[in-house]
């Protein structure tokens, strides 16, 4: 593993080095429950790969990426938000509120969003 993943949490969870509620698998993603949860449902979709950012995908990722889509739509299945509906949404870099420098799609739900987001 290389220093940048050895320091990174979601690399650490992967690893099985830190817990994690873990609720799917696959080839390419995990997700696991937020331990800050937003929403009544708050879960946190990630590859196996180590992508720091949106920035740093490259276009042979799309797959890997792709495959984060299919997590969510079965775990919103399995939660019973497919109807009523969720979020599924990606923070990149500080602006955006992006503190976890491995990608990971946020699934919301459980409870009415507002948009804009603030
Ligand atoms: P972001 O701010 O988009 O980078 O999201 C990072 C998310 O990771 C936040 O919602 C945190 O609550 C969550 N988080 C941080 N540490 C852990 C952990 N050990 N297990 C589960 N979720 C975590
Ligand atoms: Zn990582």
């Amino acid at each position: 593993m290389s220093d940048e993943n050895q320091a990174c949490l979601f690399c650490k969870i992967l690893g099985g080095d830190i817990p994690a509620d873990i609720i799917f698998e696959s080839e390419t993603a995990i997700a696991f429950r937020d331990i800050n949860p937003q929403a009544p449902t708050h879960v946190l979709i990630i590859p196996r790969k180590h992508i720091a950012t949106i920035n740093d995908i490259e276009d042979d990722d799309q797959a890997i990426v792709g495959s984060l889509y299919s997590a969510a739509r079965e775990i919103a299945r399995a939660e019973g938000l497919s109807d009523e509906g969720y979020r599924a949404v990606m923070n990149c870099n500080e602006a955006a509120g992006q503190t976890v420098f491995h990608l990971h799609l946020h699934l919301l739900g459980g409870r009415t969003l507002g948009w804009p987001p603030g």
